[in-house]
């Protein structure tokens, strides 16, 4: 799963000072936190058929 940031939804996201402290920087925005978004690769379309 690709990391997505809650912000400005870049995926330049790494983490933040290595990881050592669980939380991520997004490189285009700037912003630091624990919270990122996942975005899954593979579609799971969900249909339900009534
Ligand atoms: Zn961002």
């Amino acid at each position: 799963m690709a990391k997505m940031c809650p912000k400005c939804r870049s995926k330049e996201i790494d983490l933040y000072m290595g990881g050592n402290f669980g939380q991520y920087q997004c490189n285009k925005c700037g912003y630091v936190g624990a919270l990122v978004l996942e975005e899954e690769t593979e579609k799971k379309p969900k249909r339900f058929k009534l």
